[in-house]
């Protein structure tokens, strides 16, 4: 038998840093305290972590590490959103878009790398899936981002590489993380959740977690659904809407933010609108317009602006809350559905040394 793989602290929520503090002698509040170090003041080598006792500091330094994704890349955009590519501990990469709106800075991470859903219009399924995140990882990208901008951000966006459903447990832990008073503290409703239907996850997840949710639509009936997003074939609208429904039912405050790509002469016509408004009747809804972000070897097209406005308007007087979401960073490939894991040589930069992977336990 090999050694154990030592424990990366960022894979851990409250609860689960209380019983490790336990598990070595210490004391729960110990625990918290340990959380509060990684999480709220970025610290990652345990000598500094003071108000834990010196035996709890030894077993972390023997058996645990903090292990943080490494920021190999950085680009800016010149709107101010800035992409990052982090390098994991096997050397696979994931990118995380930070997005600076006035007094909102907003963060957008991957779940997992690669996707397997297939969604036609979608460049990060071009390259197929690879693996999940840990939980670890996916917080790891909230560390850094916090670390980056000196301040946790205001809200995150699970809508970068992945679909977070289909890597339940870690997303759910690192949501956790990010409302965590102890740690980012991020309001629950400023904290999203974007998925493309995966129905019996979904009903799951409101048994844990009430996040923001934003569902990924564009189609509004179950023909053109299953060409653009064909995991529709497996769970189909009349199964999506009401556990959608179901989600938010009982806070009369929530509403479902449905996520539609318009994509010309595809989704974007006024029948198709109509059909939107009778579908999403009875359910309390949102609607963002996401213009079609192209990506090399796609056939598809953005709606033309004043499409885009039609069926917007369309839908307003339906008395349906419709924005179309404004395209950022898309100079830098950074835009909606335009994170792909893979960085141009010759667009990036190499950052300084010295940033980069802390192991608590090397210190
Ligand atoms: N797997 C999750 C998160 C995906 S990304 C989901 O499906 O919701 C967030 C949003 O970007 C989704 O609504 C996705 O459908 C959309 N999207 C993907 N590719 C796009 C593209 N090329 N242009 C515009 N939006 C795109």
């Amino acid at each position: 038998m090999g050694e154990a793989i030592p424990t990366n602290l960022l894979d851990l929520d409250l609860p689960g840093m209380e019983s490790l503090a336990v598990e070595m002698g210490a004391k729960p509040f110990h625990g918290r305290n340990l959380l509060k170090w990684i999480h709220k003041h970025g610290v990652t080598d345990f000598e500094q972590m003071t108000d834990l006792p010196k035996g709890f500091r030894q077993r972390l330094a023997d058996e645990t590490l903090i292990d943080v994704p490494e920021i190999v890349f950085e680009q800016p955009s010149l709107d101010g959103t800035t992409k990052w590519v982090l390098e994991l501990h096997d050397g696979q990469r994931i990118e995380t878009v930070y997005i600076p709106d006035g007094d909102r800075s907003t963060i957008c991470v991957s779940s997992q790398v690669g996707c397997a859903l297939d969604c036609s219009f979608c460049s990060t399924a071009q390259q197929g899936f690879n693996r999940n995140l840990s939980a670890g990882e996916i917080i790891g990208q909230v560390w850094q981002a916090t670390r980056e901008l000196g301040k946790p951000p205001t809200n995150v966006v699970m809508m970068g590489m992945g679909e977070p459903l289909a890597n339940f447990d870690a997303v759910v832990t690192a949501m956790r993380l990010m409302t965590e008073d102890l740690a980012y503290m991020i309001s629950k409703t400023r904290v999203t959740l974007s998925t493309s239907g995966v129905v019996p996850a979904l009903r799951r997840l409101k048994e844990v977690s009430d996040v923001s949710l934003a569902v990924s639509l564009h189609a509004p009936d179950d023909a053109l659904r299953d060409q653009l997003v064909p995991i529709n074939r497996k769970y189909p609208l009349e199964e999506l809407i009401p556990a959608c429904r179901d989600y938010i039912v009982g806070d009369k405050r929530r509403k479902v933010t449905w996520e539609y790509v318009m994509l010309d002469g595809v989704n974007d016509s006024i029948s198709h609108a109509k059909a939107l408004i009778r579908l999403l009747q009875g359910v309390p809804s949102k609607v963002n317009l996401i213009p079609f972000n192209p990506f090399p070897g796609t056939d598809y097209r953005t709606s033309p602006a004043e499409r885009i406005d039609a069926f917007r308007d369309r839908l307003m007087r339906a008395g349906i809350i419709t924005i179309t979401r404004k395209t950022r960073g898309d100079d830098i490939d950074a835009a909606c559905g335009q994170l792909v894991g893979r960085v141009r040589d010759r667009s990036r930069r190499q950052l300084r040394a010295g940033r980069g992977r802390a192991t608590g336990g090397a210190s």
